[in-house]
């Protein structure tokens, strides 16, 4: 018996990112969005721990217990007075190390995973506690859709989309680590402004507004990843040039994404992307997607 779950990866649509606090975190106020881009995570009854992982980039996957989805597996068996003993396997699809969340999928994927397989039966609740002790992104990755993070993330607030929105995701050669880009942020922003929600954001995502969507996202972080990662902006320009209504880095980058008008546009940009030589390639995209679901 083995069960699967699909996770999405994530947009950040705004990342307003706060100075560091006294314990090293950043206060934000970080709009996610998840893109239909998914992980599948598989688990099947094993004599130990045991990860495998296949798909693109999959060789940057760490197999030991410091991957994401086999210390999620972990905490769960602990609460439940269990061993974790399952061979968890990843099926990659989301960009490694390319700021959409792609480990946090894997981790809320292998949640609920070993939940179903184990019939642990633990609330809502329980999984989100869990969630929120393996990293700030991972709660979104099981809720999925939309939502709105502050705090240092740990304050999720799930609202309604009012429609869909087509993306394109290009894909940079090579990853950035995020407290590396933190760093980066806190030199370049030594006097940042406490982090605030956009309501103009917010309403154009509860409207399905593309045109406003576009006028109102913002990364507070672009600029400390193009510091580290310049080419990143010949793939910002090359995007732009090819119709995108806005681009942005994704998160701590260095994924690009490129908001379109509609499904056509979305293909003629990723197209454009692929041949314009600044990115690996480029992914097309709908937003937002579902959480964490059991295939
Ligand atoms: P985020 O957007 O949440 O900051 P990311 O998308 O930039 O993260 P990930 O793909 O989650 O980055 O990977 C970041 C690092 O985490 C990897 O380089 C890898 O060493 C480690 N890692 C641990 N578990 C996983 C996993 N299941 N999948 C991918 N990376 C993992």
């Amino acid at each position: 018996m083995s069960v699967t779950v699909r996770i999405p990866a994530k947009v950040n649509v705004q990342l307003a990112v706060g100075a560091a606090r006294a314990d090293g975190f950043h206060d934000l106020a970080n709009v996610f969005l998840a893109v239909g881009l998914y992980d599948e995570v598989t688990v099947t009854p094993a004599d130990e721990l045991r990860v495998t992982c296949a798909g693109p980039g999959s060789g940057q996957v760490p197999l030991d217990r410091t991957n994401l989805a086999a210390r999620a597996a972990e905490l769960l068996a602990a609460r439940h007075g269990r061993t974790a003993d399952v061979h968890l396997h990843i099926a990659k699809d989301i960009p490694v190390a390319g700021g959409m969340a792609g480990g946090s999928a894997d981790a809320a994927g292998a949640l609920v995973a070993c939940d179903a397989l184990w019939g642990t039966e633990a609330s809502r609740d329980e999984l989100l506690d869990i969630c929120a002790e393996l990293g700030s992104d991972v709660p979104f990755s099981l809720v999925g859709g939309a939502a709105l993070g502050t705090g240092r993330g740990e304050k999720l607030e799930v609202f309604e989309v009012g429609g869909t929105f087509h993306w394109v995701f290009a894909v940079a050669d090579g990853g950035l680590s995020t407290p590396a880009v933190y760093r980066e942020f806190d030199r370049l922003t030594p006097k940042a402004p406490a982090p605030q929600a956009s309501r103009a954001l917010l309403d154009a995502l509860r409207k399905g507004d593309v045109g406003a969507l576009a006028g109102a996202v913002t990364n507070d972080l672009q600029p400390a990843a193009l510091s580290l990662f310049p080419s990143l902006a010949g793939t910002l320009a090359a995007g732009a040039e090819a119709g995108a209504l806005a681009a942005l880095v994704s998160g701590s980058g260095p994924t690009t994404a490129f908001l379109a008008a509609d499904a056509g546009s979305a293909r003629r940009i990723a197209d454009a992307l692929t041949a314009s030589g600044t990115c690996r390639t480029a992914r097309v995209a709908d937003s937002p997607a579902p959480g964490a679901t059991v295939l």
